[in-house]
């Protein structure tokens, strides 16, 4: 099956003007200025771009997909996701991740429901190991976990600076780390370590000292909810500046943004105008996710549900609120994560990548089209493929 868009603004996520988009089957095969005559007798499906921009399909590397939570008990455990509040928000490629409950989640179900959104339709991996250390694998170590099981490509999300944490100390960390290193270089994959940092007041400090005192790169850390109140944020700005990759969730609820959340969109400006290199910033969801809020004594007041839609609602509030531009600020969800990530089919339009692909309504940038692996999966906003219970 061979698909020719036409006349699409590209950002690729670099801008590059007008371009027809050729690709066959699941992979890109061309990028030009027209395409015009492609000599096969394979028939072609010609999607008309012309009020369209054409980007690659959004990456989202922290999703709870089999639910997460829940703080206040068995009745908040939150629920999977399903195969279309990925693709309706854009999304194409999932990294999963167990939450605060390593217990009743499991690292089997996590694998057995990558394994079910791929046969949907999207690309889905998964992190080894818990919140809390010692983590959970699949097999008995991070490293035998990475390199033995394809789906996954990393560690965490690992919980520091959060009540809700096992309080890790440096050599904990540090040996979860030198793990995710090990496994990561043997395999070939990423071997990031995913690392929740909650609103305690250690902050990153832990995370400072490893790239003090250790030989770890500072990059072998993805430290995640940078955004989560305005210390934290000020922090993230000297961890990136020093070299670190810094990731915002954009998942939120008013109650967070009252007490001191940072905005994504903001956040991103104000971190460029800082002058934090671009390449070190990411966006991921949450999504699934419990959001629970706790008041002063660490009470549990109430929960709600991250969502998958906020990842490209905050680019787009970048862009039309913060004057990011759009082929900086779709960075964040595109070719960075692909980076951090090692998914080198993934974040870019180019021959030969994934045909992972967003249109874009030009005028209100609003999502349109999406295919992933080169399968129509939404249309005009509406799901055409749909999830097994959906
Ligand atoms: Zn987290």
């Amino acid at each position: 099956m061979l698909t020719l868009i036409k006349n699409a603004e590209a950002y690729a996520p670099e801008y590059l003007g007008k371009k027809d988009v050729l690709f066959a089957d699941s992979k890109i095969i061309l990028i030009e200025d027209c395409i015009d005559h492609v000599n096969t007798s394979i028939p072609i499906h010609v999607v008309d771009a012309a009020h369209d921009i054409i980007a690659p399909g959004f990456i989202d590397s922290h999703v709870h997909i089999i639910g997460g939570g829940g703080e206040g008990g068995y009745k908040t455990r939150t629920p999977e996701l399903m195969l279309t509040d990925a693709t309706t928000a854009g999304v194409t490629t999932i990294v999963g991740v167990l939450g605060t409950d390593g217990t009743t989640r499991r690292m089997e179900s996590l694998l057995a429901k990558a394994r079910g959104l791929e046969e949907e339709g999207i690309s889905c991996f998964i992190h080894t190991g818990s919140y809390q250390i010692p983590v959970k694998t699949l097999t008995t170590s991070i490293e035998e976990d990475l390199i033995l099981i394809d789906k996954i490509i990393g560690v965490g999300e690992i919980a520091i600076s959060d009540h809700r944490s096992s309080e890790p100390t440096f050599e904990e960390l540090v040996k979860a780390a030198s793990a995710a290193r090990n496994g990561g270089i043997l395999s070939g994959k990423s071997g990031i370590l995913e690392v929740h940092v909650g609103d305690g007041k250690r902050k990153l400090s832990l995370l400072n000292q490893i790239a003090d005192e250790t030989d770890l790169p500072i990059r072998q850390f993805h430290p995640t909810h940078i955004n989560r109140n305005e210390e934290l944020f000020k922090e993230g700005i000297q961890f990136a500046k020093r070299g670190g990759y810094v990731d915002f969730t954009t998942s939120t609820i008013p109650y967070f943004l009252e007490e001191g959340e940072v905005k994504c969109s903001k956040g991103l400006r104000i971190m460029l105008e800082e002058e934090v290199p671009i390449s070190s910033i990411t966006f991921s969801s949450d999504g699934q996710a419990s959001l629970p809020f706790f008041d002063d004594n660490g009470d549990y007041k109430g929960l709600q549900v991250g969502k998958v839609s906020s990842l490209f609602q905050e680019v787009r509030g970048a862009v039309l609120e913060e004057s990011v531009p759009l082929e900086t600020a779709l960075q964040v969800i595109t070719s960075n994560p692909a980076k951090v990530l090692k998914l080198a089919n993934k974040g870019h339009i180019q021959p030969g990548k994934d045909a992972d692909l967003v249109l874009l309504d030009k005028e209100t940038l609003t999502i349109k089209t999406v295919f992933a692996q080169g399968k129509v999966m939404v249309k005009d906003g509406v799901p055409v493929v749909k999830g097994t219970f959906e």
